[in-house]
């Protein structure tokens, strides 16, 4: 009988890894090895793969960009599935976008930009991949991905083809879609003159290189915003900004990014996240909610 890797590997087309290191592909350029780190070349690839995964009992890891996860530092035991290369096309249909999971979410503004479409200027530098940003419901300066959303081309678990309408996913504040992989998404957006969303989108930039420690690697915030808050101000006013373990730096320029100084573990990543939580709940009574997704750790 076939071991569990071997099964979920009979018929796969794409790139094969054992044992990659995971902070070659994660913003914080922290993380362990994967057990297995594949790269399927197209849809169906990835749908076998899935398929062969959940009969095998193997679990696992869907990745974009890398720029919302802490990966533990002994890595992580399953598959880790890289989706960028199954799409990352976008289509023009009448008036609406069909746009791949794999995509570049600063290039869709980019683009949507240049084409006179209005919303997604606002989500201009956002490192993220466009199935990664409906899977967080990522969002800035007042715009979520799913404002724009229609519907959501995504597989289950287990492989199989489903449409969902916007509605259907219940979308919140940074949550979005889970427990499926996206594929490509349908966005209708209004028209507006090119210019004024130029001008948007070079004034989104720059805010974002004033107010965010781009010079550092991070996932971007690491708590989410509680509700009549800033994480930021809660972390500020309990005196962590600067505070350190290992390479790890809570960002004196913005007190929701925890950065990484050059050598930082996640180990250390995660014992100042929970020192910061620990004191912002000491002050304030408030529990802040990661944003960051963790993975390999225990509880
Ligand atoms: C400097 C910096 C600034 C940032 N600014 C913002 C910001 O302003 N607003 C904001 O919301 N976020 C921000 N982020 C966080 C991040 O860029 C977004 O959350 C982004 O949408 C994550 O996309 P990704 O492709 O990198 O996902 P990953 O980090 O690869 O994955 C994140 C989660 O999405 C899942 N996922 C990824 N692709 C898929 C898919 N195709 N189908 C199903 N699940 C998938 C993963 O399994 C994981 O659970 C920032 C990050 C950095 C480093």
């Amino acid at each position: 009988m076939l071991r569990p890797y071997d099964r979920v590997l009979k018929g796969f087309r794409g790139d094969v890894m054992k044992g990659e290191p995971l902070c070659r592909y994660t913003s914080y350029r922290i993380g362990g090895p994967a057990d297995l780190y594949l790269v399927p070349v197209d849809e169906e690839d990835l749908k076998g793969l899935l398929r062969r995964a959940s009969e095998a009992g193997v679990r696992t890891f869907i990745l974009g960009n890398g720029s919302k996860l802490l990966v533990h530092d002994e890595g992580v035991r399953g598959v880790v599935v890289d989706v960028r290369k199954v799409s990352d096309r976008i289509v023009v249909e009448d008036d609406e976008i069909s746009v791949g999971a794999g995509t570049e979410l600063d290039l869709l503004a980019a683009w949507t930009v240049e084409e006179g479409l209005e919303g997604f200027a606002e989500l201009s530098g956002i490192p993220g991949t466009v199935g990664g940003a409906i899977a967080m419901n990522a969002g800035a300066f007042g715009r979520t991905i799913s404002e724009l959303l229609t519907e959501v081309r995504a597989l289950t678990p287990d492989g199989r083809e489903v449409v969902l309408s916007k509605d259907g996913v219940g979308f919140g504040y940074r949550k979005g879609l889970e427990g499926f992989v996206v594929l490509s998404a349908k966005f209708r957006p209004e028209r507006r003159a090119r210019e004024l969303l130029w001008e948007r989108r070079r004034e989104v930039l720059k805010l974002r290189s004033e107010k965010q420690p781009l010079e550092h690697p991070s996932a971007g915030s690491v708590f989410k915003r509680p509700s009549g808050d800033y994480a930021g101000r809660l972390i500020e006013e309990a005196g962590c900004k600067g505070m350190r373990v290992g390479d790890a730096m809570v960002s004196p320029k913005h007190a929701n990014f925890v950065v990484n100084l050059g050598g930082a573990r996640a180990s250390d990543v995660r014992a100042l996240i929970c020192e910061v939580r620990r004191r912002v709940e000491e002050k304030f009574g408030v529990d802040l909610e990661l944003e960051v997704r963790l993975w390999g750790f225990r509880g």
